[in-house]
């Protein structure tokens, strides 16, 4: 353990106003304004990093390239100081502070059960636990909710991470591997870990969000709108039957074939075979990108053997087909749900365009500034919802776990024809993967700290 702090590390700095990206040596976490009266569990040589008793330090052993990096990479964030990137990283918890301890009670779990040397996934965003949405599971409006990798919370592109609030955020691989049955959790690659700090969920709470929602659960659980939810009293004895299979089949757009959107589409069609094994419900899925190398990279994952022999109903399109493939499909009806991971105006005009009256779009890409492309008329003539905003990571955790350890074949590799990570590199080609992710032209990066 003696080994792990020097005082100083490799990180990723991005540098105002846009596209400048630094690989230099950095101070170990933010140091700065310990208070002496703050008791600390560990080395006396990670004094300087720990601010807050319910702070963690973690051992960076992988961090990923997000596509919302490059929000901030094309200098559209409105940040005007220097930062370390990134928001996506795995590694060991390196040092606690005093809120760690065998007696911590009436706090989340891990205040008492988090030790030095644990393997840890952070969500993206911190999250006590504690609050009021964290206790309903809405960990992504925590009221201590930050993002990692803005100026006031270093990012995860680095050696070593403080992480506040640990007790509430982070999550305990020994958890993951508890879901799988004894002796194969070997079979679980450590850069597939790395997934869970974002995509995975993010791209799975997309697909569950359009498969809870309302205007999509009269056709998930077979029961006529209005009684597909909270019924009262006075309209119980009226329950109409229950609506046939033929009225149920469910169709369904993805916007956007990046990392997320292939988490996206991957979580759906697990999320949709479960229904159909449990209810017989028929689905259909366009998934859609102008980009053809991200359509081949689809494909080459939907061409896997272990996708369900049903697969056939999954078709991957450009923009053009995408909109005759659901004309045909619905006879023009449109789509139940399309999820939108992209987050511009012209991923959403395509999604109004292609969901049905009465449907829902899901919407989990990094929205700007621009005003929406939808008017008020617009949305009223369709009936449409809109569901918009951040994945709650800590809360997804455990579902985004069970299809990260199923769906090995697509997460588990690296740079094979169907692996979601394209490659694992040092921080010295920082600057060209982040120019080359800009540009479209390689999929998920990740990043060794110690390379
Ligand atoms: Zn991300
Ligand atoms: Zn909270």
């Amino acid at each position: 353990m003696a080994e792990i702090y020097s005082k100083t590390q490799r990180a990723v700095r991005w540098y105002p106003p846009a596209y400048d990206i630094r690989v230099e040596t950095v101070p170990v976490p933010k140091s700065a304004a310990l208070s002496p009266a703050i008791p600390i569990k560990t080395l006396t040589s990670c004094l300087r990093s720990i601010l807050h008793p319910d702070d963690a330090i973690v051992k960076i052993t992988l961090a990923g390239l997000c596509g919302s990096d490059l929000h901030v990479y094309r200098g559209h964030e409105d940040v005007n100081d220097p930062l370390i990137c990134g928001h996506e990283f795995i590694g060991e918890v390196v040092a606690l502070g005093a809120s760690f301890s065998s007696d911590a009670t009436n706090r989340p779990a891990l205040y008492s059960d988090l030790k030095l040397g644990d393997k840890v996934v952070s969500p993206f965003t911190v999250s006590c636990g504690e609050c009021h949405f964290c206790r309903a599971g809405i960990s992504c409006r925590c009221i201590h909710s930050k993002l990692f990798g803005i100026p006031d919370l270093p990012g995860g592109q680095a050696q070593y991470v403080r992480v506040p609030k640990a007790g509430g955020t982070l999550f305990k691989v020994d958890s993951i591997t508890s879901l799988m049955p004894p002796g194969e959790e070997h079979t679980l690659a450590d850069s597939s870990l790395l997934l869970l700090a974002d995509i995975l969920p993010t791209g799975a709470f997309a697909a569950l969000q359009a498969l809870q929602h309302p205007k999509i659960s009269p056709w998930v659980n077979g029961s006529a709108y209005p009684y597909n939810s909270f019924v009262p009293e006075v309209m119980a004895s009226s329950r109409p039957p229950a609506l046939p299979l033929e009225d149920r089949a469910l169709t369904f757009a993805v916007i956007g074939l990046g990392p997320v959107g292939v988490c996206a589409t991957v979580s759906l069609l697990h999320l949709l075979a479960e229904i159909h094994e449990k209810s017989g419900v028929t689905f259909r899925v366009v998934a859609v990108d102008p980009n053809a190398s991200r359509r081949e990279k689809m494909q080459s994952v939907l061409a896997l053997p272990s996708f369900p022999p049903n697969i056939d109903t999954v078709v991957v399109a450009d923009i053009e087909d995408a909109k005759g493939v659901v004309a045909r499909w619905t006879g023009g009806v449109g789509c139940n749900a399309i999820l939108e991971v992209v987050g511009n105006n012209s991923a959403l005009t395509l999604a109004y365009e292609l969901v049905r009256p009465f449907g829902l779009i899901s919407s989990v890409g990094v929205h700007q500034a621009p005003q929406l492309p939808l008017t008020g008329r617009e949305a009223y003539d369709k009936n449409v919802s809109f569901d918009f905003g951040r994945c709650p990571v800590r809360s997804m955790l455990p579902i985004a776990s069970s299809i990260l350890i199923k769906r090995q074949d697509v997460f588990g590799g690296i740079g094979d024809q169907a692996s979601l990570i394209e490659k694992v590199v040092g921080f010295e080609e920082a600057a060209e993967v982040y120019d080359l992710f800009d540009k479209g032209r390689c999929g998920k990066v990740l990043f060794d700290p110690w390379q």
